[in-house]
């Protein structure tokens, strides 16, 4: 027996838990967290349990058992974990929003696993001390598309916090509806934020900063005391820069795939560069750089297009949070100024790999030759609002029909030509496409733009179906999608309609920051 029932003391034995946990974070002090329960959750049900993460971190099969059904909804303790509620402040649509915190994710521990010591926080499981006026839990509809899009974002290849399982209750929830709740139990080396830092530094304590600080650099970015050297030896600079470097490729990643994050506030950028707190984000149907995921932001702050931008901005908060411990004016702004060109690098190879066009080497006037083409390419798609993901893989899967040393044809084209009324402008942006690619490896590349292009996203619709059924009782749409979502890349033939361009009706569904 794992579990102790929920009455026991917060620190049951460690020999008795099905995993070895550490807690690294508990050793900051009180003044980081408060230490709580979740509260218990009415009838459980699981609703996704994941098992190729479970494998993957090495974590025993009884973890997916009644028992631990039971723990991962919040009814009941592993035996060696160590609930509580971290504390961090932050920016929100740009205004200083003060005091936040864990308001409804209440971290269990760390636990040890073949990839090293993870984090787990069970979401949804009730009120903490920063919970304001919220009721501390997550609606069945919001949990699984968090659920859905950490392991959608994983296979994609990009930096995520993931998502273990899924428990269901009937326990009624009131948002503009009345739902019911569940409890996403998700993963990550680290949960730590942006808004940890700020809120340290707002309160002007210099010293749990830097706590703070070197708890990151100690435990999840050894690799900042090495990038020193860069900085005068000042191991925080090197932080800030080591932070804004996973940021600008996250973004580039995003910016990639067609991601919209939805709610980029400080208190949802994570240290680790992982896309954290999964809301209204959506994957772009049709293309459009203004376009507005999240039906709560008035004024697009978090549109798109606007998305690399804001995530210097929020660097920048960061920066001001840091700069009592890096203590240089000068190469604070030093550090930022990086962004502004590791990003356009970072999204221009992206872009460039999606052509199919690699090489990290390649000199600086080919790479300025391969962006024109990519804007000039994406103009068109925003011109006519074509469908981001159908575009890019039927653009692989054109270059990959065409014959070993054949130049490309506009016969070859034409699944490409079809996806546009302005068939003409698009030809000529092929020709010119052709033309950089040169001849005879077309085959390979092809195969390479598949690898880069992904067949299936999580589009609004496809959760939209998931949550419907779900709230009827039936989980199996949600294993589906996990299915096809934790290989994006691959065919998955007979699921061809799940990478379909949306139904009219998804235009109408309206994402908000409801959850
Ligand atoms: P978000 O915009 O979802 O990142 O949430 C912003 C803040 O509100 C965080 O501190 C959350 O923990 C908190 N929060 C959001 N929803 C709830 C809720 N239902 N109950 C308690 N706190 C919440
Ligand atoms: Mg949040």
């Amino acid at each position: 027996m794992t579990i102790a029932p929920l009455d026991v003391p917060v620190h049951p034995p460690h020999d008795l838990s099905v995993l070895n946990w550490t807690h690294r974070l508990s050793h900051l002090g009180p003044d980081f967290f408060t230490p709580l329960q979740p509260t218990p959750l009415a009838a459980p049900t699981w609703a996704a349990r994941n098992e190729a993460l479970r494998t993957e971190l090495g974590w025993p099969a009884a973890l997916f058992d009644e028992t631990h059904l039971q723990a991962l909804g919040g009814n009941a303790l592993m035996a060696g974990s160590m609930p509580l509620a971290t504390v961090y402040s932050g920016h929100q649509f740009g205004q200083w929003a003060g005091q936040l915190g864990d308001g409804r994710a209440i971290w269990l521990g760390e636990a040890q696993s073949d990839h090293g010591p993870q984090e787990i926080q069970l979401k949804g499981a009730g009120r903490t001390p920063y919970s304001r006026g919220g009721d501390g839990r997550a609606v069945l509809r919001s949990s699984i598309r968090e659920y859905l899009c950490s392991e959608a974002m994983h296979g994609l290849g990009i930096p995520t916090t993931r998502a273990l399982s899924l428990v269901a209750s009937p326990e009624p929830v009131r948002r503009e509806t009345l739902e019911t709740a569940a409890v996403v139990a998700r993963v990550a080396p680290s949960f730590l934020r942006f808004g940890h830092f700020e809120h340290f530094s707002a309160q002007g304590d210099t010293n749990k900063l830097r706590t703070l600080a070197d708890h990151v650099i100690a435990h999840h970015l050894p690799e900042c005391r090495e990038r020193a050297a860069q900085w005068q030896g000042n191991v925080y600079a090197a932080l800030l820069d080591e932070v804004q470097e996973r940021t600008a490729k996250l973004l580039a990643q995003w910016q990639a795939v067609g991601f919209c994050h939805g709610v980029m506030n400080t208190d949802n950028m994570s240290v680790l560069g992982l896309t954290i707190d999964y809301g209204p984000f959506q994957f772009m149907d049709g293309f459009d750089p203004a376009h507005i995921c999240n039906h709560s932001d008035y004024q697009g702050r978090y549109a798109y297009g606007r998305q690399p931008n804001v995530a210097y901005w929020n660097l920048y908060c960061l920066a001001q949070a840091l700069a009592p411990l890096i203590d240089d004016h000068d190469m604070t702004l030093q550090v930022l100024e990086v962004y502004k060109t590791l990003f356009p690098r970072c999204l221009g190879d992206a872009m460039r790999a999606k052509l199919g066009l690699v090489g990290d080497l390649a000199p600086e006037s080919e790479r300025e030759a391969d962006w024109t083409l990519v804007e000039d390419v994406m103009q068109h798609m925003a011109a006519e609002k074509v469908d981001f993901t159908v575009f890019w893989r039927q653009l692989s899967q054109a270059v990959s029909l065409q014959s070993k040393n054949a130049t490309l044809t506009d016969a070859g084209w034409r699944s490409v030509t079809d996806l546009v009324l302005d068939r003409p402008r698009l030809q000529a942006w092929l020709a010119r496409y052709g033309e950089r690619a040169g001849q005879g490896s077309f085959a390979a590349m092809g195969q390479q733009m598949l690898r880069t292009n992904p067949k299936f996203v999580l589009r609004n619709h496809l959760a939209e179906i998931a949550i419907r059924q779900a709230q009827l009782g039936d989980f199996s749409e949600i294993e589906v999608l996990h299915n096809l979502l934790k290989s994006p890349f691959d065919e998955h033939t007979g699921f061809e309609a799940y990478a379909d361009l949306p139904p009219d009706w998804a235009g109408q569904l309206e994402i908000s920051c409801s959850s």
